[in-house]
This record gives structure tokens, C-alpha cells and sequence, in this order.
């Protein structure tokens, strides 16, 4: 591990002060941690937030969810109003990494992780995310677990998080604070597709700090919920994910909310889907019509083919679970 400073935040304009220099923030550390000692990450100060009174789980004025940047996974995932308002937000948590890691990681942290490419981890390999410029070993290499939404000839790695396909598909917004101010992203602009910078990730600007997630007022009532498909059914990865929200009245579908993971650069919203879903009166044809979209636009690689079909019916069976067809 690489040295670095290392200091305890006692105010957020602390936090801030210490980021607009360049430290890097940390909280849970569940990610950053295991990548410093593997000589990943190599920041050279690290800022701990980890005191902010930033651990608060609010409805909003406009009846939204707002659930602050250091609230716990295990904490978000059992909070009545995430339980009850958001179901398929809380059961995307309960299917992340395992319990202990669930009670260190914070959402802020979750959305920021890193993505688990193997040639990422491996400071021998090339890698255009970790070393800019120097190729990606993973477009010849074994690309079985890799991206075929959203890729690009520098990067074809995914985003980890479940959270984060639930928070895109829900259309929330990342709350952000820093030097100049607070500000208010879309989760589908937060996070960055490689294109030709895949080393940068996040629309953040020097020294600004995640505050919250805030997942807006839909209407009601509303079903939802989060399928993961992974190679073993716990502390796993996605290999395809499918959240998915609707709303339902008359037995119409009046608004559709799909996104899908373990398949994009980013987590991937499904708008061709959702069109295929508004309007129409539930019934068993359905699911099948509407995820036959959900791959649209994907390039797969030599040994990740398979996650084409695999996409659509995760998609389908998790549409036909939050649906039924009355
Ligand atoms: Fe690096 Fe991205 Fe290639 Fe993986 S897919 S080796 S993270 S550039």
C-alpha cells in the first residue's frame, strides 16, 4: 500500500476544504480500501466522512424518498419507508455483496464503487480505466462477465452496484455539495459511459461530495421489484439484472420504470421497454412483446454472447413478478 494522510472530517465545510485539495473521501471504505491494498488506488490523502450528519432517511416535500449519502446499505434496505414506498430499491440492496459488508458501505460509497474487471485489479494487465492510454486487456482476453450495452473500444466493463440500476430506473436525482454550492444531477448523467475517458466516472466536479439519493414521487399505487441473476445465489455479481416499477390502474399500465444490470458500462435504462408497456392492458403476452426490446443496441463479446438472451428474460420474468396479469 501506498502512503497517505489520512484525516477525520468534523464539519462538512472541513470535508470540503480537505476535498477541493485534493483528498480523496471515504466512509464505509468497503471498495476503496481493498483497491489501495492492492496498489489500484493510490490517493494520497484520504478525508474521512464518515461523522457528517449526512445518515438520515426523509420523505420529501414532494413525496419523494430522500436517503442521505451515508446511511447504510443494511440501513436503507430495512427502512420502513424504502420497504414499503420503494420495494424494488431495498430488495436490490439485500442482493448486494453480504450482510457484513451491507452494514459498512454506505449508499454514497455503493454508487461510487468500482468496477469489478479482473484486468482492472490486476496491475500487471492493461487497462485503460486504471492507466489511461494503456489498452484493455479485456477485449481479447475472458470477457465472460463483461458489458455489451453502452461499450466502447477503451472500456467494456460494468457497473457493480444493484442500487444503482434501481436508482436509474426510478429516474433519481444525485444529490451533490461543493465549493460553489449544491447541486442536483440525474442519476442517468451521473454515471459516465467510457467513451474514450473510461478512468473517468462520475460527473463530479474537484471536491464535491455526495449528500444524498432522492428518488421521486410516482404515482400510486406502484409495484416494483428487483430480480439478479449471478452465477451463485449469494455474495455475487450480477451476470444480468432486471428493476422494474409499474404503475397499474384498470388494469392498464400507466407508467413503466425498467432498468437493467450487469449488462451496461452504467446501469441501463430500458426506455424502448417501458414504451411498449405504457398504455397497454396487462395480460400474459405481454412481458414476452415488451422484453424482446430490452437488448436493442447491444454488442457482445466473444464469451459473453449468452447475456443477450439471458437479458431479455430476466427482463420478461421480472415484468410477468411485478405485473401478474390482472
Ligand atoms: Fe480496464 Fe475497462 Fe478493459 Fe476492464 S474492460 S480491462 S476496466 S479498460
Amino acid at each position: 500500500m501506498h502512503p497517505f494522510s489520512f484525516t477525520k472530517a468534523e464539519t462538512t465545510r472541513e470535508a470540503l476544504n480537505a476535498g477541493r485539495r485534493g483528498g480523496r473521501y471515504i466512509a464505509g471504505g468497503t471498495t476503496l480500501v481493498d483497491l489501495m491494498r492492492e496498489t489500484v488506488e493510490r490517493p494520497e490523502a484520504l478525508v474521512d466522512i464518515s461523522g457528517l450528519p449526512l445518515d438520515e432517511v426523509s420523505v420529501t416535500e414532494r413525496g419523494g424518498l430522500r436517503i442521505g449519502a451515508l446511511v447504510t446499505m443494511s440501513e436503507a434496505a430495512a427502512h420502513p419507508k424504502v420497504r414499503t414506498l420503494y420495494p424494488v430499491v431495498s430488495e436490490a440492496l439485500e442482493l448486494s455483496a453480504s450482510a457484513q459488508l451491507r452494514n459498512m458501505a454506505t449508499i454514497g460509497g455503493n454508487i461510487m464503487q468500482r468496477t469489478r474487471c479482473t484486468y482492472f485489479r490486476d496491475v500487471t494487465a492493461d487497462c485503460n480505466k486504471r492507466e489511461p492510454g494503456s489498452g484493455c486487456a479485456a477485449l481479447e482476453g475472458f470477457n465472460r462477465t463483461h458489458a455489451i450495452l453502452g461499450t466502447s473500444d477503451a472500456c467494456v466493463a460494468t457497473h457493480p452496484s444493484d442500487a444503482a440500476v434501481a436508482f436509474a430506473a426510478l429516474e433519481a436525482r444525485v444529490h451533490l455539495l461543493g465549493p460553489d454550492g449544491e447541486r442536483q444531477v440525474p442519476f442517468a448523467d451521473f454515471l459516465l459511459r467510457p467513451g474514450n475517458t473510461p478512468n473517468r466516472e462520475q460527473a463530479l466536479r474537484r471536491g464535491e461530495l455526495i449528500t444524498g439519493v432522492e428518488v421521486p414521487a410516482l404515482p400510486r399505487p406502484l409495484r416494483s421489484g428487483y430480480l439478479k441473476v449471478r452465477d451463485r445465489q449469494s455474495y455475487e455479481f450480477a451476470l444480468t439484472s432486471a428493476a422494474v416499477a409499474l404503475h397499474v390502474r384498470g388494469g392498464v399500465i400507466r407508467e413503466a420504470k425498467v432498468a437493467a444490470g450487469g449488462v451496461g458500462t452504467v446501469p441501463w435504462k430500458l426506455p424502448a421497454v417501458e414504451r411498449h408497456l405504457v398504455g397497454e392492458r396487462l395480460s400474459e403476452s405481454l412481458w414476452a412483446a415488451a422484453a424482446e426490446r430490452a437488448a436493442d443496441g447491444s454488442r457482445p463479446l466473444r464469451h459473453n454472447r449468452f447475456k443477450v438472451e439471458l437479458l431479455k428474460r430476466t427482463v420478461e420474468r421480472q415484468l410477468r413478478v411485478v405485473g401478474g396479469s390482472k
